[in-house]
């Protein structure tokens, strides 16, 4: 067992250890699940827009190169200033670029994944550029140093006891207030300010729109409308894949995104950018960029089955839904997406050396493949997974494919599927383990027999019992 590996299975064993995390995650999951569930009373219609959804998704996917063409022009056209990142390096070093062009000191962010993906709060940091958060679960977990537990509720894993604990600690001249209500005026009375202080803005994108060149954000708080008008540059951040052709499209992804997340009909805010202050307008910022990363979605976009990974508009209702997560939560996977979206995208983004053996967090239940709401097989798409992390012929696409594979293992199947094709072996085998009465647990199936009940063999082989009555075989 590799070292990643053997510390993802040390914080497992430590989030099961937690009876709070485990009471925090269970009873949030069960709130979102019935949240949705009442979103979608009919299951025809459910069905339909879940086809339209992904007819959508792959549309783009299908044609993802010459959309992203399209976009950077009409962009251009609006007065949108595009960037390309193959990295995160290269993305955070263009963020730090515009920074410094505006002698930046602050920054306020709304909510971003592809920002954490790239730590670009840490990385402004180093460079003596302040960047807060704005979302209020992003705002709690920058506070207590976490990163988010969950896609779209990044404070999941906190109850309001524990954010009393640690706005009181934290913020100066705040006690301890055990109440969600007033926690929030707290946050957003040291947020307003900050939104008018801040020298650039930094949002995510939900889609970005080829057609027209507008950048679809939608939010709850507020939070990304401040963001994104109030102080004088705007930096969009996003991943490759997040482009959809038509403003049409955008329709049935809007009705699937806030059903299925949160159980809302529609969010507060519906935010959709088309570049920045036109001559005579008021407010709104004097620049906006657009940044384009792409982190290895290309490498997965090449591949027919693993592209299906980016039709993902992280809406999280697979991990709402996964008996996994909802038991070890979010922090357990250490990555920036974790459940089952974060099992397919983490290993093809980071590699199987690091994060390989994270589709083996799955009891390949199915729930997430059929509450996705565009429609990504995630089960088979494990399933894959697992067998790329082991597959060491050199020919996986994926990267650090086969890094998983461990001797021990590999000859173990070997010798399985040797006496399985031999008559011989098979009935020296069953009559041994017979004789023996089981297998003994040791090596690697002590840790499997640690939580399962190893089955026991029968005192007699079906053979044996079928010689004695007397039937030939
Ligand atoms: S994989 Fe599907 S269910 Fe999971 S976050 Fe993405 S869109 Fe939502």
């Amino acid at each position: 067992m590799d070292k990643p590996t053997r510390q993802f299975h040390v914080r497992i064993q430590e989030a099961l250890n937690d009876p709070q995390i485990r009471a925090n995650f269970r009873r949030a999951m069960d709130g979102l699940m019935t949240k949705r569930a009442n979103m979608f009373p009919d299951p025809v219609e459910l069905e339909r827009l879940r086809d339209l959804g992904a007819a959508v998704r792959r549309n783009a996917l299908a044609q993802l190169p010459e959309l992203l063409e399209r976009l950077e022009a009409k962009c251009a056209e609006n007065g949108i200033t595009v960037h390309w990142a193959e990295s995160v390096d290269e993305a955070n070093r263009i963020v730090l670029d515009i920074c410094r062009r505006h002698s930046a000191k602050s920054v306020i962010k709304g909510k971003s994944m592809v920002s954490e993906e790239m730590e670009l709060n840490h990385y402004l940091g180093e460079f003596g550029i302040e960047a807060l958060e704005a979302d209020l679960g992003e705002y709690i977990v920058q506070l207590a140093g976490q990163l988010p537990s969950h896609i779209v509720m990044p404070a999941i894993h906190m109850n309001t006891r524990q954010i009393a604990e640690l706005f009181a600690e934290k913020l100066e001249g705040v006690g301890y207030i055990e109440d969600a209500e007033e926690l929030t005026k707290v946050a957003r009375e040291i947020l307003r300010h900050k939104f008018f202080d801040a020298d650039v803005g930094v949002s995510g994108v939900n889609f970005a729109v080829a057609e027209t060149g507008s950048l679809v954000l939608i939010e709850n708080e507020g939070n990304g409308r401040l963001t994104t008008t109030a102080p004088p540059v705007h930096v969009a951040v996003t991943g490759i894949e997040k482009v959809v052709e038509n403003l049409e499209d955008v329709t049935p992804l809007l009705s699937l995104l806030p059903r299925s997340a949160t159980g809302q009909n529609v969010t507060t805010y519906v935010n959709m950018i088309s570049g920045p202050r036109r001559d005579g307008e008021r407010d709104g910022p004097q620049e906006v960029h657009l940044l384009l990363l792409d982190n290895g979605r290309t490498r997965i976009h090449a591949d027919p089955e693993l592209r299906q990974t980016l039709q993902c508009i992280r809406c999280s209702a697979c991990m709402n839904h996964c008996p996994v997560y909802a038991r070890i939560g979010g922090h357990a996977y250490g990555t920036v997406y974790p459940g089952p979206i974060g099992e397919i995208l983490m290993p093809q983004i980071l590699g199987c050396e690091e994060v390989g053996a994270l589709p083996g967090a799955s009891s390949l239940c199915g729930a997430c493949g059929e509450v996705c709401p565009v429609r990504i097989p995630i089960p088979k798409m494990l399933v894959r997974l697992r067998k790329e992390a082991v597959d060491n012929t050199g020919a996986s696409p994926v990267k650090g494919g086969g890094a998983q594979r461990s001797f021990g293992e590999a000859a173990t199947w070997k010798g399985w599927e040797k006496v399985h094709a031999s008559p011989a072996l098979y009935r020296l085998a069953t009559r041994t383990a017979t004789a023996m009465g089981g297998l003994p647990a040791l090596g690697p199936l002590k840790t499997w027999a640690s939580v399962r009940e190893v089955p026991k063999p029968a005192a007699k082989t079906l053979h044996q019992r079928l010689e004695e009555r007397g039937n030939s075989r």
